[in-house]
C-alpha cells in the first residue's frame, strides 16, 4: 500500500495544527507547530487568502492525514458514512475513530496511529481473544482490546502506556494497563471525539 514517508512535522506545519503524528515530541516545546507557526516551504510566511474550496479542501486533508488515510480509503468512509443512518459528518468521524489502529492509539498501547498499524500488523493485538492483524478492523462498542500475551515485554507498548495518561485517555474507553488490555465502553458520540474539525465543510466538499 503506499504510504507517505516524508517529514511528519511538515504535514502539520501545513495544516497549521498539531495533527499528533509522532508521540511524545508533539507534547512538548519541540513540536514544529509550536515553533514555526507558518506553512513549510520558501513561500510559507506569504499571505494567502483560500477560496472556500480551499478550506473545505484543507479541512479534509487535515483529517485524512491525521488519522494516516489514503484519499481512496476516506473517501470510501465518506459513501459508508452517507448510507448510513445519522448525521454524515458524525457518522464520518465515528466510523474513522472505530478504526483498529486509532483505538489501540487511544488505549496507550502505541504512541501514534502509524506505529499502531505496524503492531497491529505484526500480530501483536487481539480483540475479543483473536488476533487481528487489519488496522483498518472496524471495533464494536464492547469489544475487548488486548496486547498478546507474547508481546507483552515489547518495551515500546510498556513505555506508551505508561506514557498513555499523559496524553490522555478518551473516557469512551476503560484501560487495565496491568493486563495490557481495554474496553471499549461504546463508540463515542461527536461531543465525545474532542477533534477540531468541523466535518460539516469535509461533507460539503465531497458532496459536490
Ligand atoms: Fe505534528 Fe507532532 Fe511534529 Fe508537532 S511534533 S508538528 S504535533 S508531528
Amino acid at each position: 500500500m503506499a504510504r507517505y514517508i516524508g517529514a511528519l512535522c511538515r504535514i502539520c506545519r501545513r495544516e497549521g495544527e498539531k495533527l499528533f503524528l509522532k508521540g511524545d515530541r508533539c507534547y512538548t516545546e519541540k513540536c514544529a507547530v509550536e515553533r514555526r507557526k507558518y506553512p513549510p516551504g520558501q513561500h510559507g510566511q506569504g499571505f494567502r487568502k483560500l477560496s472556500d474550496y480551499g478550506i473545505q479542501l484543507r479541512e479534509k486533508q487535515k483529517v485524512r492525514k491525521m488519522y494516516g488515510l489514503l484519499e481512496k480509503q476516506f473517501r470510501r468512509y465518506f459513501y459508508e458514512a452517507e448510507r448510513k443512518k445519522g448525521i454524515t459528518g458524525e457518522v464520518l468521524l465515528q466510523l474513522i475513530e472505530s478504526r483498529l489502529d486509532t483505538i489501540v492509539f487511544r488505549m496507550g498501547f502505541a504512541p501514534n496511529r502509524r506505529r499502531a498499524r505496524q503492531i497491529i500488523g505484526h500480530g501483536h493485538i487481539m480483540v475479543n481473544g483473536k488476533e487481528v492483524n487489519l488496522p483498518s478492523y472496524s471495533v464494536k462498542g464492547g469489544d475487548v482490546v488486548e496486547v498478546k500475551e507474547v508481546s507483552r515485554d515489547m518495551p515500546e507498548i510498556a513505555d506508551s502506556l505508561a506514557k498513555g495518561e499523559h496524553r490522555g485517555i478518551p473516557g469512551w474507553v476503560e484501560v487495565d494497563s496491568p493486563n495490557f488490555r481495554g474496553k471499549v465502553s461504546h463508540i463515542p458520540s461527536r461531543d465525545e471525539i474532542q477533534l477540531p474539525v468541523q466535518e460539516q465543510l469535509i461533507i460539503e466538499l465531497y458532496s459536490k
